[in-house]
This record gives C-alpha cells, structure tokens and sequence, in this order.
C-alpha cells in the first residue's frame, strides 16, 4: 500500500467512526513483510488523526516467523494485539505451513512465540483446523495451552471448494450443488467437491467436543476459547458477537493494498467490490444500499432446515462462504459443516445451560426478537 493510500485510509476510517474506541486489523498475506517502520508510520498516521477521547487499537495478524527483538519492543510498547497463526505441534503445523523452500516454519514461529512472551504482547493463537489438525483436536489444544501458553485460542474450519473461485456459493448453479452428506462432500473422496485438506463435518464437529470438555474440565476461566465463550452469551439470548454465528454479516470491509473495498475479508469476488477508497468514502460504502443487503442475507437466504433446527440462534447457518450444499428436501443454501455444527451444539447445550443458570441468568435457546432487530448502521 503506498504512503498516500495508507493516509488516505486511517484518516477516512477514523474520521467515519462514531466510537470512542477505534481498531484497525491489519491482514495478509503476511503484513510484518512490510516492516516495523510501515508499522511506525501507521501508530504516527493514527496519532496525527485521532480525535481528543478517542483510543485507537490494532490487531495485527501474523505467521509469527519474523517476529524479533525488534518487532517485540515495538508491538508491546504500542499495544498492539497479535493473532498468531500455528496449527499445533511441529508434525502437525508443518504439514501445511511451509516456507518457499518447501520447509517446515514451525520452528520460527515458536522463535516469534518467545518475543511475544518476553515483550508481554497481548496475543491470541490462530489455528487453522483441517484434515490433520482436526484429527488431534486433543494433541493441538494440548500444545497450544501448555507449549505456547496461548491466553486465547481461535479455532478456523478449513473449508476450500475445488472449483468456483471466481464466484461467492451463492451465485453457483444449483444443479451444481450436492445433497448435504453425499460422499462427495468428504475431503477424502477422490471426486470431492473440496479440497483434501480441509475439515470434515464430522471432523469439526468432533473436534469442537473434544476441545470442548477439555476446557471444561481443566481450563474454563483461565483460558478464553471465543466459540465456546461467545455460546454462553447466545444462550442468554444475546446476539453472537462472532460474526460467523451471528444473524448479520457487513460490519467488517476489506480493503486491498489498491484501495479496493470488499463486503468482507471472505467475499473478495467481483460481485462483492464496494468501490475504492481514492473515489468513495468510506461509510457511503459501509451504509450502502448493497451492502446491507448482503448483511441481512445471512439471516434471510436460511433454507427451511436451518429455519427449523434447534440451534439456529446460535448458529444462523455459520458463514455464508461455505453454504454450498443442499439440504435434503434439496434446497441450496445449507453449510458444509453442518452436520458438525449441530453436533457439537447439541454437545454443549446442556453444560452451557447450566453455566448460564449457575451465573444468575434465565436461559433463551430460540431466536430472539430483540436480538434480530439489528440496526445496521
Ligand atoms: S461472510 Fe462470513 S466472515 Fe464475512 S461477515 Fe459474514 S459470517 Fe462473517
Ligand atoms: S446446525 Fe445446520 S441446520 Fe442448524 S442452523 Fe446450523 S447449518 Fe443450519
């Protein structure tokens, strides 16, 4: 991104903000590619711009292989929150995550792992579950709790389809998309409509409970895992505040080192362009009329199965990036993961009740109405 880009997008988004906390997330690819001073100048650009009140955050989300010295002092000192990527132990984390030369990085990372704990920077794990790491939901969760001394842990379902790239799943030809459990849908299966590294269902689903009565056991309060944390706010009947499994998508554009503006970081399609911040503002493009349309989506393109299932306040169908397959009435629109989703929801239900009921609160598995009468902007 160039110098004037860069200006032109922390001075458009702060001045577009009507909080009295601001938080930039800075993606990749890889963004410590860009150096500490790019990083520099973005603290100075934020500084220069922001209002008397207001306090300004960045997430910084990083493979961790760069991390130095350098980088330590400079994230800390700033307050920066870091997502590091690592997929588990080293067998595991390198089956995938490979330099150019074909080697594992688990190594480095670990060496970022270290900075991050000799700097006290605020960090949060990031591990990716796939057809490896999904088979050891215990062995990653181990790792990640008593090797990297993770305080956070996010976990992301590899879902890649192995076609269509170029248009979002609801612009396929229906008669394109398979019946929700047909044995295309494994990642195993030679025809598969996925790649083979991603998670199963059942994989997810499993994966999630495993993890899950670990944390219960040995770790609730200490560590802050936000699907299993976000669940107890869902069954008091508030809204998810992860936007996967909350009822409405939009608040978070992407934005591309051109200026190119998306609806989200997984809708980067043709169809899903907002403009570019060199000739629209920003919030005509946040409050624009399409983009509220693609929010309100997520809730209203929900096939009959999903209307009807027990867990649909706390699921809403997941992300709409991966709702390419058909239920069984044949209906488009149903999640790939599904089956483990529903699985590990109906893991939780009870243990999550009783947490709610032992913290005072009445318990509201059910769409809420007050809940859904989100206001976009
Ligand atoms: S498309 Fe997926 S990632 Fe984007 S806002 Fe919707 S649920 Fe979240
Ligand atoms: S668990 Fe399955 S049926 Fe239920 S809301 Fe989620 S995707 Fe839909």
């Amino acid at each position: 991104m160039s110098e004037e880009m860069l200006e032109a997008y922390i001075k458009s988004y702060i001045e577009k903000q009507n909080h009295s906390e601001i938080i930039f997330h800075w993606q990749g690819g890889e963004p410590t590619l860009l150096g500490v001073n790019f990083f520099r100048d973005v603290v100075r650009l934020q500084k220069k711009y922001r209002p008397n009140g207001v306090t300004i955050e960045n997430n910084l989300q990083t493979n961790g292989t760069l991390l130095n010295d350098e980088w330590g002092k400079f994230l800390s000192k700033n307050n920066f929150m870091v997502g590091l990527s690592i997929d588990g132990p080293e067998m595991i984390h390198n089956t995938y995550r490979t330099n150019r030369a074909g080697r594992g990085t688990f190594r480095q990372t670990m060496k970022g792992v270290e900075v991050l704990h000799k700097h006290n920077v605020n960090f949060a794990t990031l591990t990716c579950v796939n057809n490896i790491s999904g088979a050891n939901p215990l062995q990653v969760y181990r790792f990640l709790r008593d090797e990297v001394r993770s305080p956070q842990m996010q976990f992301i379902p590899i879902v890649e389809p192995k076609s269509f790239r170029d248009t979002a799943p609801q612009h396929w030809p229906d008669s394109e998309v398979l019946f929700q459990g047909m044995p295309e849908t494994e990642p195993n299966h030679p025809n598969s409509i996925v790649e083979a590294w991603c998670v199963s269902p059942s994989q997810w689903g499993t994966f999630l409970c495993t993890v899950f009565d670990e944390w219960l056991e040995n770790d609730i309060g200490k560590i802050n895992v936000p699907y299993f944390e976000a669940c107890v706010e869902t069954w008091m009947g508030r809204v998810n505040p992860l936007c996967t499994l909350a009822p409405m998508c939009g608040k978070g554009l992407a934005i591309e080192h051109n200026g190119d503006v998306f609806a989200c970081d997984h809708y980067v399609y043709p169809q899903y362009k907002l403009g570019n911040i060199k000739d629209e503002a920003l919030d005509d493009m946040q409050f624009s009329a399409g983009q509220e349309e693609f929010g309100r989506a997520k809730e209203a393109s929900l096939p009959k199965q999903c209307r009807q299932c027990t867990y649909q306040f706390a699921c809403f169908g997941e992300c709409p990036k991966n709702r390419f397959t058909k239920t069984l009435e044949g209906e488009v629109g149903l999640n790939y993961l599904c089956a483990g989703w529903k699985q590990f929801f109906s893991h939780i239900d009870p243990y999550i009740s009783m947490i709610v009921a032992t913290m005072g609160y009445p318990i509201h598995k059910g769409v809420n109405s007050e809940a859904m009468q989100i206001k976009f902007k």
